[in-house]
């Protein structure tokens, strides 16, 4: 069984990160999508979003917490350090 806390070894390396946790509802693509992206693997049983590209101003920071803070799965974590 997968640990849920567990981190994608997709994600772009840094703070922000997307953990098994996530079940797919793509929202946070919605709110950040300069820093967020589907997994489009074919190979994946379950899509889930991951983090492309850590964000590199004020604005994708704050779109970024936007998306931890809204996702329903918890999946999204900031380890505060960049
Ligand atoms: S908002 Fe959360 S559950 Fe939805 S795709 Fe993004 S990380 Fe996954």
């Amino acid at each position: 069984m997968s640990d849920h806390t567990e981190k994608f070894q997709i994600n772009a390396p840094g703070r922000f990160y997307v953990t098994r946790a996530c079940i797919g509802c793509t929202l946070c693509g919605q709110i950040a999508p300069d820093n967020f992206r589907e997994n489009m693997d074919q190979s994946l049983a379950i899509s889930h979003s991951y983090v492309f590209k850590q964000p590199v101003n004020e604005t994708e920071r704050q779109l970024c917490e936007e998306a931890m803070y809204t996702c329903p799965a918890n999946a999204i974590r900031d380890d505060g350090t960049d």
